[in-house]
């Protein structure tokens, strides 16, 4: 059966959509409450701390699909690289290994290359952010995190000399894949773990709980990119307990 009347072909997308929506919203990574290493480097210290506390997120992030994208794309990776494990006979990559940063800071490294003893993150971007990674390198957040891999896979042992970004384009072709890596550097990752120590103990100090219009002393990042932020409540008023204005408005 071939839909084509406007009202049919729109209220099935609708179906669709709410269904994908849905599945969306009961994913493990959309229910983690725990501040996880992907975050620990963003530059903004309130999302940072917003996430340390585990706040409930105000911001559902808006359309899923990127993320979906992404999650299937690295669950497509981890077979691939499992597969190729398999036709060597040996193990090569370390796919999608569990890593304790600290004893309540973990993750899961997407792969790691014995041959290289390099850690490798996977990115599945958007044009824009695959264009600024070439252009300007990861930043922070990214950079961070990788290190904070590579951290917590040295803690178990293992050798680690590159940590590396693996960025591919959400749309194009795998010709365009870019990465980026830099030598592995422990002071890094002990760099922003000490930053996120720094920013519980703030919060302690400021007694939050008993004080939520305090959160608008955390500090912000003037430049962060607010639209992402689980905590980004646009157009409230000053940030509290619940959420934030964003760090142009507040
Ligand atoms: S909304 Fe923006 S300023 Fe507020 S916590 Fe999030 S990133 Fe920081």
């Amino acid at each position: 059966m071939i839909f084509n009347a406007p009202s049919g072909s729109s209220g099935l997308a609708q179906s669709l959509q709410d269904v994908v929506r849905a599945a969306a919203a009961g994913a493990p990574r959309s229910r983690q409450r725990r501040i996880g290493p992907s975050s620990v480097g963003h530059p903004c210290g309130r999302r940072v701390a917003y996430e340390a506390a585990g706040v409930e997120p105000v911001n559902s992030g808006g359309d899923p699909w990127p993320s979906i994208i992404g999650t299937a794309g690295h669950d497509w990776l981890a077979r691939a690289f499992r597969a190729h494990n398999a036709a060597l006979g040996r193990e090569r990559w370390l796919v999608e290994r569990r890593v304790r940063i600290t004893d309540t800071l973990t993750g899961t490294g997407d792969l790691y290359d014995t041959d290289t003893a390099t850690l490798i993150d996977h990115k599945i971007l958007g044009a824009d952010s695959l264009k600024a990674i070439k252009r300007d390198g990861p930043g922070d957040q990214y950079r961070v995190q990788v290190q904070l891999y590579g951290y917590g896979l040295a803690r178990e042992g293992i050798s680690v000399e590159r940590v590396a970004l693996a960025c591919y384009p959400r749309s194009g072709w795998l010709s365009g894949l870019h990465v980026w890596s830099e030598p592995y550097d422990p002071a890094v990752a002990e760099d922003a773990l000490a930053r996120l120590s720094g920013l519980g103990a703030l919060a302690r100090l400021l007694d939050l709980d008993a004080h939520p219009e305090r959160w608008a002393l955390l500090p912000d990042a003037p430049a962060a990119t607010c639209t992402w932020c689980p905590a980004w409540r646009p157009g409230s008023g000053p940030a509290d307990a619940h959420g934030c204005p964003g760090a142009l408005a507040a």
